[in-house]
């Protein structure tokens, strides 16, 4: 029997590629120099906040969401020494600033605790599927793996003309949905250019939820949905397809209402990678934060799992891939079989 492969630089490689998530596109740096505050001590407290133990105000610090901790660090100097030695944000700070970033700038800051992204910083698998998930999906917060995120109508951020019309919504419902502002630039690995600034996107868990809920069943909502586009189709029919004024300014061609879903080209749909940032595993502060690794074997595999060159690995979970596959003998799985056992 041949003993199991250790995992070594021969089984896997760390590949360099360029997604073009928001990684790529958000370079601004105002956050970069948080942990630099000079010598000085602060010469303004905080107030009767001061009378509670360091530990106190700690612990109510990491309740508050992202954005309302990112205004109180900007209170003053104390306020944000306070903020930067809170266990679970001083290593995010040191780590992976661009996340918090990332978060501020596509302004979805309101909708999870400094608690919560410590959570998911810690946790390395992938919400959906359990790989280790080298991503992170910033309109909720979750861990997300390449084929995860590229793949499932979880992470495909929505128009609002989309949830409308797809969750049976109105105006009233989606208020307090959670949403992202987007970034112009370039997006997927093939590098989609995306000129529209500041494009509201929805998360599509919580829309379908809500519109569960306002709708009583799945079933329901969908025919409400289906009802409603039907209604609106003979209103389209009815009306000359160019409309304007009678002096014939102003003349636009009038779109028929959406049925279906627009295509969604899946790994080369930009919004796929607007709201998503690469996410290394936190172990602490004083532990190496680790990326993730690939596997060697499977590089040239690119359709389905278990073999696919984009999964990414933990050194336990690719254990149990070679485990699954095969061990790695001159840069290929070998099945059981074949080694004689
Ligand atoms: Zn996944
Ligand atoms: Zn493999």
């Amino acid at each position: 029997m041949a003993a199991i492969q250790k995992t070594s630089e021969s089984t896997y490689i760390f590949l360099n590629i360029s997604d073009n998530t928001l990684d790529d596109i958000d370079r601004s740096s105002h956050l970069d120099n948080q942990l630099n505050l000079n010598s000085q001590p602060p010469r303004y407290g905080l107030g009767t906040l001061e009378k509670l133990p360091l530990e106190i105000i700690h612990l109510g610090l990491i309740q508050l969401d992202i954005q309302s901790l990112t205004d109180f660090q900007r209170v003053n100097k104390r306020a944000r020494l306070i903020t930067t030695s809170i266990p679970q944000y001083k290593p995010i700070l040191i780590h992976a600033p661009a996340l918090l970033r990332g978060i501020l700038n596509i302004q979805t800051a309101r909708y999870f605790t400094c608690q919560d992204l410590y959570n998911t910083l810690s946790t390395a698998e992938c919400d959906t599927c359990g790989d280790f998930g080298g991503y992170l999906y910033l309109i909720t917060c979750r861990r997300v793996c390449f084929l995860c995120f590229t793949e499932q109508t979880d992470y495909l951020p929505l128009l609002r003309q989309d949830i409308i019309r797809k969750f049976g919504l109105d105006s009233k419902h989606i208020a307090s949905l959670p949403r992202m502002k987007s970034f112009p630039g370039c997006y997927s690995p093939r590098g989609i250019k995306c000129r529209r600034r500041r494009q509201t996107l929805f998360d599509p868990s919580a829309a379908r939820r809500a519109g569960i809920a306002v709708h009583g069943t799945i079933e329901a909502m969908e025919t409400y949905a289906t009802e409603m586009i039907l209604k609106k189709l003979p209103v389209y029919q009815s009306r000359p397809s160019l409309c304007g004024r009678p002096d014939g300014s102003g003349m636009h061609v009038l779109r028929p209402p959406r049925v279906e879903d627009p295509f969604d080209a899946q790994c080369c749909n930009p919004r796929r990678f607007m709201g998503v940032m690469r996410a290394p595993l936190l172990r602490g502060m004083m532990v190496a934060p680790e990326w993730g690794f690939h596997c060697l074997a499977c590089k040239p595999h690119h359709y389905g799992r278990p073999l696919h060159w984009r999964r990414m690995y933990m050194v336990d979970s690719f254990r149990d891939h070679v485990g699954e596959c095969g061990e790695i003998v001159e840069g290929k799985h070998v099945p059981r079989m074949k080694l004689g056992e």
